[in-house]
């Protein structure tokens, strides 16, 4: 693998960073560590960002009383330095009111329209503001509201262009059907196949009437449509770095599959002529968490901050507890009562336990540190192990991370096992010599394994265990809760 060109959704900021877009955006920033680890730093380029334009977005401003403008920049801010608090290492921010998305969304569709993948028609039907989406009958709640947002969608009549998706259809069914797109986890492989047999209509690419969007550039009547212009995004952000087209992995969540996995490769396939190769090569669409048995919203007041998170167990303690609750790829709960319980278990009584232990023991006991060091580099263990390699390519995330955890107890047992502390410093140096370096050699592996997701613990472990110089004091890892 040359490169790696890895994206998460782009954020609607009608909300506030929240927990949800926090696990999305470290899952996507743990494979890129890994990534960069495995081909290079520079090969791999990690894409986040916001998702600014729409009548929705206007509304809200106009609410605050704020220019859109404006309004976007305060909450691109707080995305930004949530980022920041949670060591995320996307390698560019992407905004789409930057000029240059702008100036390359409107390029696209006008290659488009040349192309003849475009035409201008009346749409007729309901359109949902909640969703930024239209929406047909079948998929409403018996009283006619939309089931996600629990309101009457309007019914409008408008001039709108469109793109021929039924020209792309065939040929997107058996790029999924061959896998040469490998939609993930398998079961919304089959869930995507499914859309194929209810049947898709063309879709709107502009609206008359909604001010806040990038005007389409052969008719200023019209905006482009939000969605498909948040889609381009992709494409803009890396239009001067084309070495990283297509994107190899794009995270999304499961309720945005039809948008990521058929209207997206469709419009590119039409920009790109049919070339099968300028497309996404795998989209894995992430589940969904409920937060104490119930579903996060602002009303009920679960909504949690993982600014408040970093807060309390430190950036990697913030990271492990969001990615740690649930396979990758499912749906889960997350249990905020038990963070504490869990933080205490797996890393100030786990991994910090340990480290703290076995460097106790390093200083009190070792003597003969040339030694020490030598017998630490003759261990097998070090490196990648295979099965790693496995669970990221399978973006096993969580199992991942159980397995290090996994790797801690087991050297606990070992120091349960052989009590290192109970021998004679002078008289049996040899043996204390040889149990401290085989864990110490265990630790670093660990500290390998753990680096995509606790990235400053790595750091830490590797900085003061340093096989050129004496472990002069404990390291301490995790406090307690
Ligand atoms: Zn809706």
């Amino acid at each position: 693998m040359s490169k790696f060109y890895l994206t998460t959704p782009i954020y609607y900021v009608n909300a506030m960073p929240h927990i949800g877009h926090a696990y999305t955006t470290l899952a996507a920033d743990a494979i890129a560590r890994y990534y960069r680890q495995k081909i290079g730093e520079d090969r791999v380029f990690f894409l986040t960002g916001t998702d600014e334009h729409g009548a929705k977005i206007a509304e809200a401003a106009e609410r605050d009383g704020k220019n859109p403008k404006l309004f976007c920049d305060e909450i691109a801010t707080l995305f930004v330095s949530t980022w920041q608090r949670l060591n995320i290492s996307h390698n560019h921010f992407i905004r789409t009111t930057d000029e240059y998305h702008e100036q390359g969304a409107a390029e696209f569709l006008r290659a488009l329209k040349v192309k003849g993948a475009l035409y201008e028609g009346d749409y007729a039907g309901l359109y949902c503001n909640g969703c930024e989406s239209f929406i047909t009958e079948k998929q409403l709640r018996e009283d006619g509201l939309c089931k996600d947002h629990l309101r009457k969608p309007e019914r409008i009549v408008e001039k709108n262009w469109f793109f021929k998706l039924d020209k792309y259809l065939p040929k997107i069914q058996t790029i999924i059907e061959q896998g040469a797109i490998s939609v993930l986890p398998e079961a919304r492989t089959e869930e995507v196949l499914g859309l194929f047999r209810q049947g898709m209509e063309n879709f709107s690419v502009s609206r008359p009437n909604v001010r806040w969007g990038i005007p389409l550039p052969w008719d200023n009547a019209q905006t482009m449509y939000v969605w498909v212009e948040a889609l381009l995004n992709y494409w803009t952000a890396v239009h001067k770095r084309q070495m990283f087209w297509p994107p190899d992995l794009q995270i999304i969540g499961k309720d945005i599959i039809k948008f990521h996995c058929i209207y997206w490769p469709a419009m590119l396939l039409a920009y790109y002529d049919g070339d099968a190769e300028k497309i996404p090569k795998t989209i894995f669409a992430h589940g969904f968490f409920t937060v104490n048995g119930q579903k996060m919203s602002k009303t009920l007041g679960n909504v949690i901050d993982p600014n408040d998170l970093c807060d309390r167990y430190g950036r990697d303690g913030a990271r492990y507890l969001i990615l740690s609750q649930f396979p990758f790829g499912s749906d889960g709960d997350i249990e905020e009562g038990k963070f504490d319980e869990k933080y205490n278990a797996d890393l100030a009584n786990g991994i910090g336990n340990l480290v703290s232990r076995v460097t106790t023991l390093c200083v009190k006991q070792i003597t003969d540190w040339q030694k020490f060091w030598k017998l630490e580099e003759e261990q097998e263990i070090k490196g990648e192990k295979q099965d790693a390699k496995e669970l990221i390519n399978n973006f096993m995330l969580y199992e991942m991370i159980q397995s290090v955890i996994q790797d801690a107890r087991l050297c606990d047992e070992i120091l349960a096992k052989e009590k290192p502390w109970q021998y004679d410093k002078q008289k049996e140096q040899e043996k204390i010599t040889a149990d401290l370096a085989y864990l110490i050699s265990r630790i670093l592996s660990i500290a390998k394994d753990i680096a995509p997701f606790l990235p400053l613990t790595t750091k830490t472990i590797q900085k003061k265990i340093d096989i050129s110089k004496k472990i002069i004091e404990p390291v301490t890892l995790f406090p307690r809760k």
